[in-house]
């Protein structure tokens, strides 16, 4: 039978109605970028992250961009993020001038590892970026007590947490700043690309207004050198009907996860762990083996879509070789990179598609010797 991997469509069959009269809305407002839905969006969703202000820019990758760089984070600057994540995490820290650098993450949750951060700390940083991989949130208590300590900028890396939380808080309530990806596989999806930068801090959020509308709050009146990099009128459309359901989906996803775990439980695979503190709203679920390879190609050949986020940590990708790391530098990273393995998760997926998922996966599991966790 086959299951995918995500499944889009389910989703807008679902609220199919909304989405087509907001685009339709959207085409006789011809408020195309920026504008009064993408205004309501930036309120409600700040609403909806804890916190105080918002501002849609064009992806997820500008929304951290712009955050450090509203935070005055440029050439000359370090930021410490993971080698763990999507490469954007790192790209956003170059694209200010400022030098990524890198600290290994907990081998359990696959986040930032605070216990590392103080050893990567120089005078020259300005910053940190905790990523909250997968949907579950960073150690935050930690890490914001050593930004405080150092007096740091911290900017979560949220673009896959959408809705999670720390000790009941949300992600983009604890940091400086945090970016949002509405990439149409995240969460909460775009009918294209976009992204959200929350703060608490007015002056952070008056210069990213600024910065992603050619550095002018006033029509010509420009008083840095910005960009374009506005969020849609489309898209604020879009996103205000799914931000009525995202709630709802991730409690789809978090059953869809309790089913794959209890599907799992003694099978010897190993599950994703959700500490008890957080709530995680899988993003991706994953499981570990050290014979990927050959599970993704038999996985494939019966129509189970799978992924791998993330197969090189980002010191040992040919991108950052200016950065000069070597392989062996973060073995967390490395030998996470080399297990990983994503298997279908999406609001939608159901109980015989796991079951099919998984009664394959064992019977693999049944073939490797699988390592104890
Ligand atoms: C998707 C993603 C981004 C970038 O978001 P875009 O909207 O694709 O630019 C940044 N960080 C992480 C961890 C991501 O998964």
């Amino acid at each position: 039978m086959g299951v995918p991997f995500v499944d889009l469509k389910a989703q807008y069959h679902s609220i199919k109605a909304e989405i087509d009269a907001a685009l339709i809305g959207t085409m006789e407002s011809c408020a195309f970028t920026l504008g009064p839905e993408v205004a309501q969006l930036e309120k409600d969703f700040a609403v909806y992250a804890g916190a105080t202000y918002a501002a849609g820019v064009n992806n997820g990758t500008s929304a951290l961009h712009l955050a450090l760089l509203a935070a005055g984070i440029g050439p000359g600057d370090e930021v410490i993020t993971v080698p763990f994540t999507f490469i954007a995490s790192a790209s956003a820290i170059h694209y200010t001038g400022a030098k990524p650098v890198f600290v290994d993450i907990d081998p359990v949750t696959f986040t930032m590892d605070p216990a590392q951060i103080e050893a990567a700390i120089t005078p020259r940083t300005k910053a940190i970026v905790p990523v909250h991989l997968y949907g579950q949130m960073a150690d935050m208590d930690p890490i914001m007590a050593i930004a405080k300590k150092y007096n740091l900028f911290v900017l979560e890396d949220a673009a896959q947490a959408h809705g999670a939380e720390y000790n009941g808080r949300r992600a983009g309530s604890i940091g400086d700043a945090a970016g949002f990806s509405f990439y149409p596989g995240k969460n909460m999806g775009a009918a294209g690309e976009g992204g959200i930068t929350v703060t608490p801090h007015a002056e952070i959020n008056r210069k990213l207004r600024m910065l992603r509308d050619w550095g002018a709050e006033k029509k010509y009146h420009h008083e840095i050198i910005g960009y374009n990099m506005r969020l849609e009128g489309i898209q604020g459309a879009v996103l205000r009907v799914k931000l009525k359901y995202i709630e709802k989906w991730t409690e789809m996803r978090r059953d869809a996860a309790k089913r794959y775990n209890e599907m799992f439980a003694g099978t010897g695979v190993v599950t994703p762990v959700e500490l008890p503190n957080r709530r995680h709203v899988y993003h991706i679920y994953q499981i570990r083996t050290p014979d990927r390879a050959r599970w993704m190609d038999e996985l494939g050949k019966k129509g189970i879509q799978t992924g791998i986020h993330y197969p090189f940590p980002l010191h040992t990708l040919k991108a950052f070789d200016f950065l000069g790391y070597s392989q062996g530098q973060f073995p967390h990273s490395e030998k996470i990179a080399a297990e990983t393995m994503s298997i279908p998760m999406f609001p939608e997926l159901t109980a015989v598609q796991q079951e099919e998922v998984v009664s394959a996966v064992a019977t693999l599991a049944k073939q490797t010797e699988l390592q104890p966790a």
